[in-house]
């Protein structure tokens, strides 16, 4: 059966709902400048609170997980599965109102217009109100999206809320009235089996989408990472008008070199179409021994690198390793890396991102496909084999800042994308079967 043909002009009400939810959670949620939504504290319960409020004018089910995960669920036509759209209401210290509460609201506004309008989609539609995104509370990312899917690692349980409390999560979650032996044991409400897919609209953090005017962006991939936190390079303090250039072995000049080495690596990559980011976060001397009149004995970098692809991060290790050597025996220094940390990239399901860009195109609207160089919870989703696809909408200021701008135009666009979306019949979404294989 042909889905019904639906203007844009029919999502005016659930657009303006939404943006009556932001305000409202921009003014409870406050904390001159900008908004605090504490992962288990109150701006968080809040939040929740408001979208339970907003969901029960269209009679949603609602449903608490063991660790507090909010799920508010319209009924599809085949109950056994769902479609989960969601993102996270947490946000940082003086934060913007609209990283990750942007997608919780742009789901609740999908279901208001879809009650509204009678239509059924295939699958059950979960909104899935995430906590403790954020790793500013406790030092772990995604622990809602984590919990929600029995991935948490049972230690995390113990992690401290060092900003205030000082208590442990299991506390918090205890406190809240939700139960930490159960996400222990890894107790669910939603299961990888039984859902269809996952979708994430989300502010974009940089300014992509503004500088080529477009309003929203259909992400294909969230950048796993190396890190060396703690590299050193190793030379020899020596005077500096003393000490001839042939002789020196000067610590911030190699250290220069790598940089510009791999800056021009990241040139050479990305004109073969690679995608990457290299970052380096830090960089000093040692300030108790370093002097203006001094060549500089040591230096300490930190150096980030990023990329969707295992083969692109893999690459640019190897080529590090080699700069080091060389630059190392042409200055007389010596480079020490250190211990490498990162994370996996996690790949968005192409059957998914088509849906989306389908959508766009056949709403008219300009669109891209990118990289989210940012974490978010729709990792953890792809990890657990869960078909997912993020939508980032345009906005100004970049984010976990009080100035961070979505215009509501922009989002009424990713609204009417989403929306476009889930008309669409149960053959075009990812079939269940595959979760299973995934
Ligand atoms: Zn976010």
């Amino acid at each position: 059966m042909k889905p019904p043909p639906v203007k844009i002009r029919s999502l005016e009400p659930a657009a303006a709902l939404a943006q009556n939810l932001f305000s409202r959670l921009a003014e409870e949620t406050s904390d001159f400048p900008g908004v605090t939504r504490v992962a288990y504290g109150p701006g968080e319960s809040r939040a929740n609170a408001l979208m339970a409020q907003a969901a029960s004018a269209f009679n949603a089910e609602i449903v608490f997980d063991a660790a507090g995960n909010q799920f508010i669920t319209l009924p599809g036509s085949d109950r056994s599965r769902r479609i989960v759209i969601g993102s996270h209401l947490d946000s940082v210290p003086h934060g913007g109102n609209f990283d990750g509460a942007a997608g919780v609201i742009l789901g609740i506004a999908v279901q208001a217009a879809l009650a509204e309008h009678r239509i059924e989609v295939p699958y059950d539609l979960t909104v899935a109100c995430l906590r403790a995104e954020e790793s500013c509370w406790f030092p772990h990312s995604y622990i809602g999206s984590k919990t929600a899917l029995g991935r948490l690692d049972p230690a995390v349980l113990d992690a401290c809320r060092r900003s205030d409390t000082g208590k442990s999560l299991a506390d918090h979650m205890t406190e809240a009235g939700f139960d930490p032996a159960a996400v222990r044991r890894g107790d669910t409400f939603l299961s990888p089996q039984t859902t269809v897919a996952y979708i994430e609209p989300h502010i974009e953090q940089a300014p992509l989408l503004l500088s080529q005017s477009l309003a929203v962006g259909a992400v294909t991939g969230i950048r796993g990472s190396f890190r060396y936190r703690q590299m050193r390079c190793c030379g020899e303090y020596s005077h500096s008008g003393a000490m001839p250039r042939t002789l020196r072995r000067d610590a911030a000049i190699a250290t220069a070199r790598l940089m510009v080495s791999l800056q021009d690596l990241w040139e050479r990559l990305e004109a073969e179409g690679a995608d990457l980011t290299v970052t380096f976060g830090q960089i000093s001397t040692d300030p108790l021994q370093h002097s203006f009149s001094k060549v500089a004995g040591e230096t300490r970098i930190c150096l980030d690198v990023r990329s969707q692809s295992v083969d692109t991060l893999a690459r640019v290790d190897a080529e590090l390793k080699t700069l080091a050597d060389e630059i190392g025996k042409a200055t007389g220094t010596r480079f020490e890396l250190g211990p490498r940390s990162g994370s996996e990239p996690a790949r968005m399901s192409d059957e998914l991102v088509a849906l989306m860009l389908d959508s766009c195109e056949r709403l008219k609207i300009p669109s891209r496909r990118m990289a989210s160089g940012a974490g978010h919870d729709a990792a953890t989703f792809a990890q657990a084999g869960i078909p997912s696809a993020m939508l980032f909408i345009r906005n100004a200021n970049g984010s976990h800042n009080p100035d961070e701008h979505m215009d509501a135009a922009d989002f009424e666009t990713a609204l009417a994308v989403v929306f476009d979306m889930l008309l669409q019949p149960a053959d075009r979404w990812p079939a269940g079967d595959k979760n299973e294989q995934a």
